[in-house]
Formats: structure tokens, sequence, C-alpha cells
């Protein structure tokens, strides 16, 4: 362990961020084209953006809004979750889905995952069964897609819908069909750390048109229109509808899609072969399902920390790589441990994976627009901070 790869080690002239869009002159232009034009908030940019997504996601129906974390608002109440009503979480995942699902009053009950994949934990989420339990909402972590086979048949055989959290998978794919292009409801999100970017935003994909008829009520208010051009409010909505500014944006960035994943792909790889010497393979992110790779759309790389081994904390380690010019980043915390949650009864030692990983991960810089140079950079940086705190 910890042989040194002998790489290109060119300091960069600027820090380089764990995630960035990449965007580009097609970006610039299509978000002037629309301040320009008068109409900027939800216009037929979003119409657009909506039918080229579905086309995208298999016809299926899909509707954008102003976050990921709106669409899961929206789910739940698409859903009809509410008070009484258990959801099952992934719990290596971001607060948006533990914080959704109270929002709307249901409880969240968080599930483990599994140490590699760090995807969710089937048999841990039978466990946690009830005859309240209405969805369950797995992450698709870091861009590697869910069992999808077995995730399914534990929907039909225990009666939960999916609400797939796909918000890091944008671009991933389960045997060769994109992730959004089947099952119950997917989300994905557009945050500028996601693979594709309209500054903020989500969308929302299922299988029923009346469905998506229904979630354009609740992204605007509860609003429908009545025969006599008068407005109706059934149902207190939020106001999640997507400026045209952005959906331009995002109809630029969905062209380049394909080959963000690509390229994300490629460096990801390159990160692995240059750590392989480096840690051992059971703290490198997984690679891909076998005879699937090219599935995993690797929003991002997040390896664990040997803690136990070496001389240093996390923070010191991030401080160490940040003195080398190298942004990192921890994703994600265990969100059963948030103050919100030690609040409802849980503790330490509830969900071992989860908080194994929580405490150990580390997530290195990746996105569409690193150089070889920029990866290998940060490969040897890793590899001699670890070894100035006796990694062996
Ligand atoms: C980014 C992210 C979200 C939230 O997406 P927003 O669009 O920022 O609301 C939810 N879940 C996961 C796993 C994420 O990474």
């Amino acid at each position: 362990m910890n042989r040194e790869p002998t790489l290109d080690v060119r300091p960069p002239s600027q820090t380089i961020a764990f995630a960035a869009p990449l965007l580009g002159d097609e970006e610039f232009a299509a978000s002037d084209t629309v301040l320009r034009s008068g109409w900027i908030a939800s216009g037929p940019n979003v119409i657009a953006l909506e039918k080229e997504l579905s086309a995208y996601f298999g016809n299926r129906p899909t509707r954008v809004l102003t976050s990921e974390t709106a669409a899961l608002e929206v789910a739940l109440q698409l859903l009809g979750i509410g008070s009484g009503d258990e959801v099952l979480i992934g719990a290596q995942t971001f607060f948006s889905s533990g914080n959704m699902v109270e929002k709307v009053g249901a409880k969240s009950v968080f599930v483990d995952v599994d140490l590699k994949s760090r995807n969710i934990d089937l048999a841990d989420a039978t466990r946690r069964l009830t005859s309240r339990t209405r969805a369950i909402i797995p992450t698709h972590y870091a861009g590697l897609a869910c069992d999808m086979d077995a995730l399914y048949a534990f929907a039909r055989q225990h009666n939960v819908r999916v609400i797939e959290d796909a918000a890091l998978a944008v671009g991933s794919s389960w045997r060769g069909k994109a992730i959004g292009s089947f099952g119950d409801i997917a989300l994905f999100s557009f945050h500028p750390n996601k693979n594709i970017t309209t500054i903020e935003g989500g969308a929302l994909v299922c299988n029923d048109v009346a469905d998506a008829k229904r979630v354009e009520v609740l992204r605007f208010h509860g609003i429908s229109r009545l025969p006599d051009q008068t407005r109706d409010v059934d149902f207190p909505g939020g106001k999640f509808n997507m400026p045209d500014v952005n959906a331009a944006i995002g109809r630029a960035q969905l062209k380049k899609l394909d080959r963000f994943s690509a390229r994300r792909r490629q460096l990801a790889h390159r990160y692995l072969a240059n750590l392989g010497g480096v840690l051992p393979d059971e703290l490198l992110p997984h690679r891909g399902h076998a005879g699937d790779e090219a599935g995993h759309s690797w929003n991002l790389f997040a390896i664990r920390l040997p803690l136990e081994r070496i001389r240093a904390t996390r923070p010191q380690i991030m401080e160490s790589l940040r003195a080398r010019m190298i942004a990192t980043s921890v994703s994600y915390e265990s969100p059963h441990l948030t103050t919100l949650f030690r609040s409802q009864g849980w503790k330490p030692g509830d969900l071992p994976n989860t908080e194994l990983i929580a405490n150990t991960t580390l997530t290195l810089p990746l996105h569409a627009g690193l150089s070889e140079a920029d990866v290998d950079y940060v490969s040897a940086a890793l590899a001699s901070v670890l070894k100035e705190v006796d990694f062996r």
C-alpha cells in the first residue's frame, strides 16, 4: 500500500473544485436570447425542456420544477402521503429526503446501505416495513444505479410506491436503460454540482399523464383553471415553476449530457487506476455493475479514509489537501443523526454502514471540466498526504 503513483504533479494555478458546472457559449447565448425575449418566467423553454427530457426518459411524462427538493415535496403530495404514513429512506443521501417527508407530516424511516455500493440495503428495508409504510426513497448513490430488479420486486411484493432520488444519476442507466426511463417516480436535480445544470432546478418523471397534470397544479399554488376563465384552488400548493432562462440553459446542457457522462467516467476510471496502489479496494468507490460499467454516470468520486490506521482526522486531511489547492467535500453526513432526527430517537449505532461511511467518506474533485493532469495531481497529492500521516 501507499506506493506513490509516479504522476505529473504540476500544482494548479487555482484551487481544483470538487464539483463545478461546465457552461459554454451555447448556454450563454440561450440565456441571453430568453432575457431579451420579454418572457423570462415559465414559458416555451420550459415546455420544450420537458419534451426533450421526456424523450430522454423513454417518453415518460416529465415536469420540471425549481429543485429536486421541490419535486420531492410535490411527489409526496401527489401520492397523498402525510400524517400516519411512513416512508423508507436510503440513508446514504442528502438531507432533503427526510426534510420533505417530515414537511408533509409523514414519518421518516431511515434504511442502512451496502458498504461498497452505498445504495439501499433492501434486507434492512424489509426489517423496517410496517403496515403504515407507503413509499420507499432509494438514492442512486454517486450515479451508480440501485439494483432495479431487486428494488421493484421489493416494491411489488410489499405494495409500496417508489420515489427514486436520482439527483446524482442524471445520465445513469441500469442494464442499458436510462434511469428515469422505467420504474415508478424518478426525481432529478439540476443543481450546479450535478451532471447537468439549470442553475437550480429539478425534474419529476412519472407514468401517467394525469399525474403529470396534477404536478403542474401542485407546483403552482394548487391552481386549476375553471371553464369561465377564473381560477380555483383545491390544495395549498407551492410555487415551484422553473423560469424560462433556467430551462433554456438546461436544454443546452441536455445536448451535452452524454459527452459529460463519458468524460466523468474516463476521469473516474483514471482515479481508480491511480489510487489502486494507494488505498485498499474496499475504500475505493464501486466501479459500476459488472458488465455494465457504462451505466455509472459518476456524479461523485467518494473514497473512504483509513482513519483508524493514520495519525490524522478527516478535517486535517481536508486541510492538507486544501493547502495543495484541492477542494474536497463530505457527501454525506448521516441524516438520521441530525438534531432533527435525534430528537425523534435516532441514535449512533442504528445504521452501522451509513455511519461508518459518513465518518470516513471524502469526496475528491470530479467534474467534466477536469483534465487528466488534474486527476493525476489530486491522486499524487492524496498519496503524499496519506504518507505524511504514516499510512502504509
Ligand atoms: C442534490 C441532491 C438533492 C437535492 O437536489 P436540489 O435540486 O438541490 O433540491 C437531493 N438528493 C440528493 C442525493 C442530492 O445529491
